[in-house]
């Protein structure tokens, strides 16, 4: 049996494809493992369960089945993360999203970037999210209330950054995850899911025959005339780079985040029952740009520096106690310091990182960022920070990028695998991050934009 159009992956970016795909009253296959994919507990990239954030490290199992039927080997500080299962990642996102897409998508064609931004400012509305986006005369506003503490930063101006709100994908009722929006068209008739892991697609008598293993690790086959990647960018681009026959290695283009705590000299209300971050600082220059986003502490947060730092736990009670005068942060950097590889061997895919200065790099922002905080007697003098590894930061993209150039392994603006028309991609992997450090809006834009077009 061949079926029309198959799409890989359950994430943000499929169900923003789905989403709007589904308006045009046609069917769609989706392939996606279930929650109960192949469990089993030997994982031979055990380092990865290490350093990673307390709401995450409970799904184990879904990490190491990640590895397992993706069969991929991760060198030791490169910590990487996929999640099998409905959902994948975007179901333990940070839920934030930088609302500086323009600047990302200036070299597509006016076309595109019209489309795109009309389906931000869509995902915006439809889901009511928390923020501010303005592009010409058109304008989204759904303010949120920032305590007197993140205000003070946000009226300051500084000569080198630049102070704003993130949008947050919460709306008054729910939080923007792929589980929630799942449940909208799980029982749908125009979608059937296959609880499948694909290995391989390749051509066979001008069909697309998608290779897959089922929970048994039993092979299954598939065919179908159009097939939609959005199954993540390490997975699509190990999934694309077995089928070009592509052995050299690939950049994965990435954020490297350091994470920081500093102690408020007064308490900070959570004016919103927001988890996320609530104020962005970006730097000016665009020459090794940066973002550090603040947040104050909970308990979940607490939870996971806990983990992070044993020496802390006799001090849990306290901490705890104290969590409204804890400020977290995140520095994100510039992609173009991005330290993580892949290369496909005819078994096997390995991802690994090389040597770097990056953590120096880091180092020296936390420091300088510390100081202003002073300067304004927001903190007290003292703070800590951590480097999880390379890849800890959880935004993967940029490996099959959008291009007029026609290179091998690149799509053109509608997203289509060059030289061949009826394979998409709609994930991370076709958009190079430079001034957005927060992906998911703008991935989910451009998989809506690509729905529309899609015949
Ligand atoms: C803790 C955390 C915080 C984050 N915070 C933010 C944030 O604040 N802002 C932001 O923009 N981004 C954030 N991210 C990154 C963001 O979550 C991802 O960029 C985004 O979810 C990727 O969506 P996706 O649809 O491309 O992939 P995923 O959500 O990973 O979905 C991939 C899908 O493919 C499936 N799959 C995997 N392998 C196969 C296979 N072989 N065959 C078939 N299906 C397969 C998976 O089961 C899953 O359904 C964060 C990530 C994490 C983990």
């Amino acid at each position: 049996m061949e079926l029309q159009t198959v799409i890989i992956g359950t994430g943000l970016s499929s169900l923003s494809f789905i989403d709007k795909y589904l308006e045009k009253n046609k069917k769609i296959d989706i392939i996606s493992p279930d929650k109960d994919f192949l469990y089993d507990s030997n994982s031979a990239n055990i380092h990865l369960l290490q350093n990673l954030p307390y709401h995450i490290i409970k799904n184990k199992n879904k990490i190491n089945n990640y590895f397992e039927s993706n069969n991929i080997a991760v060198n030791k500080s490169s910590k990487i993360l996929g999640i099998l299962g409905l959902g994948g990642l975007s179901n333990y996102w940070g839920m934030q999203i930088d609302n500086n897409i323009i600047d990302d998508i200036k070299y597509l064609s006016s076309k595109t970037r019209k489309d795109i931004i009309d389906s931000f400012f869509e995902i915006l509305r439809k889901f009511k999210l928390k923020g501010n986006f303005k592009f010409k005369n058109k304008e989204y506003l759904n303010n949120y209330k920032v305590d007197a503490f993140f205000n003070k930063l946000l009226k300051k101006k500084f000569n080198d950054l630049l102070v704003s709100k993130p949008i947050l994908a919460y709306s008054k009722k729910q939080k923007l995850t792929a589980d929630l929006y799942l449940r909208r068209y799980i029982n749908k008739k125009k979608i059937k899911i296959y609880n499948l892991s694909v290995q391989e697609i390749f051509y066979n008598k001008n069909k697309i025959t998608i290779k897959c293993v089922d929970a048994n690790k039993k092979e299954k086959v598939i065919f179908a005339k159009k097939v939609i990647f959005g199954c993540g960018t390490i997975v699509t681009t190990k999934i694309i780079l077995k089928f070009l026959k592509i052995k050299n290695e690939v950049k994965i283009k990435h954020h490297p985040r350091l994470v920081s705590a500093f102690f408020s000299k007064r308490k900070i209300q959570n004016l919103e029952k927001l988890q996320a971050s609530q104020l962005n600082i970006r730097s000016k220059s665009k020459v090794n740009s940066f973002i550090i986003d603040l947040r104050t502490g909970n308990e979940t947060i607490v939870e996971s520096v806990i983990r992070l730092k044993k020496f802390l736990m006799p001090f849990k009670f306290i901490l705890n106690l104290f969590k409204n005068h804890l400020i977290f942060s995140n520095i994100l950097l510039d992609s173009k310091f991005s330290n993580l590889f892949i290369k496909v061997s005819k078994n096997k895919t390995y991802i690994y990182s090389k040597k770097s200065n990056l953590e120096e790099i880091l180092r020296k922002i936390h420091i300088s960022f510390l100081r202003i905080l002073k300067q304004e007697n927001l903190v007290f003098p003292f703070s800590n920070n951590f480097f999880g590894g390379y890849g800890n930061d959880f935004h993967y993209f940029g490996t099959i990028p959008i291009s007029k150039n026609k290179k091998k392994l690149s799509v053109n603006e509608n997203c289509q695998l060059n030289g061949y028309p009826n394979i998409y991609i709609i994930d991370g992997s076709v958009l190079d991050f430079k001034e957005n450090k927060y992906p998911v809006g703008l991935v989910m834009a451009n998989a809506r934009r690509v729905a529309k077009i899609f015949k």
